[in-house]
């Protein structure tokens, strides 16, 4: 049987690119906990652990991990922590991994607004170089339909609050999120915001249903129709093809996505939107066959 050090509060999630990092739960669950398409933290009330049990297991993971080069502090938004106790965790991190080259999180915009330009400053200088922000659509409407609690403004607000302490970001667009009355839209405002923010990643997810399609268009604030295959396909290209952005590293690799793209915008872009409408015309020709052979 694997071992592990420490226990986790159940389910514990982490991107794909932190695969190979030391995950410290700092908190549990995520303390807004309210957007529509989310599932993630549904089975756990928010808590934040107390500092002596952070002090036990960061202590146990780097008798554990040693040689660690990253370390994820989970779950959903650990930022919501105030600038005083994350330093007090990322200077006990510092004491006991030694060579670490970062820590990174998951945000919301809301944590950044809420913390002051020098905070955040102190946050990087004491180690925390990356957060994942997903900030799901750059349109408003969308956004108030599936409650997230951010706008495009508190979005870029927030990241550029943080790039400006020298903090980078990873953004998350999630593909699909309005279906299709809502998809050029989402795609054009989405690509807005991006150019705007210029990320160091940007990465796509598609919205899929744990709990069922009924439970998100009835909890959906507009009128939510689903989108086929090639439609999403189409939304991200519509997407891609409208940043305008400099040395983005994009990646749709996540488990949810129906075609692992990947490359820098903007050099690959066109690489990205030629595989895309390749997808559309595959989907497309075995749809047709799947039709004449019904027929
Ligand atoms: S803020 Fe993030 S983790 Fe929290 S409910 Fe929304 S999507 Fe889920």
């Amino acid at each position: 049987m694997f071992f592990f050090p420490i226990k986790y509060d159940e389910p514990v999630f982490r991107p794909p690119a932190e695969a190979n990092s030391a995950i410290l739960q700092i908190t549990k669950g995520c303390s807004y906990n309210k957007c529509v398409f989310c599932e993630m933290y549904k089975s756990k009330s928010f808590s934040i652990k107390d500092f002596e049990t952070i002090k036990k297991e960061i202590e146990q993971l780097a008798e554990f991990y040693k040689g660690v080069k990253k370390i994820f502090l989970a779950d959903g938004d650990a930022m919501v922590l105030s600038a005083n106790k994350l330093l007090s965790i990322l200077d006990e991190i510092k004491m006991k991994f030694g060579r670490l080259q970062r820590v990174s999180a998951y945000a919301l915009p809301s944590n950044l607004l809420s913390k002051t330009d020098k905070e955040l400053k102190q946050l990087r200088e004491n180690g925390l170089k990356l957060l994942y922000i997903g900030i799901e659509s750059g349109d408003n409407d969308l956004l108030r339909f599936v409650n997230k609690g951010e706008s495009y403004e508190s979005s870029l607000e927030g990241i550029k609050k943080a790039h400006n302490a020298g903090i980078d970001t990873s953004i998350m667009i999630l593909n699909g999120l309005g279906g299709r009355k809502y998809s050029y839209q989402h795609a054009i405002n989405s690509a807005k915001i991006i150019s705007e923010i210029n990320p160091k990643f940007l990465s796509t997810l598609t919205l899929s249903f744990p709990f069922g399609i009924e439970k998100y268009k009835k909890n959906f604030g507009g009128e939510y129709i689903q989108q086929t295959l090639i439609e999403l396909y189409q939304e991200l290209r519509i997407f891609i093809e409208n940043i305008d952005g400099n040395n983005i590293i994009f990646r749709s690799n996540h488990v949810s996505n129906n075609l692992n793209l990947e490359g820098t915008l903007a050099k690959d872009k066109q690489g990205i939107l030629d595989q895309l409408d390749q997808a559309i015309s595959q989907t497309a020709s075995d749809e047709y066959s799947n039709y004449s052979g019904i027929l």
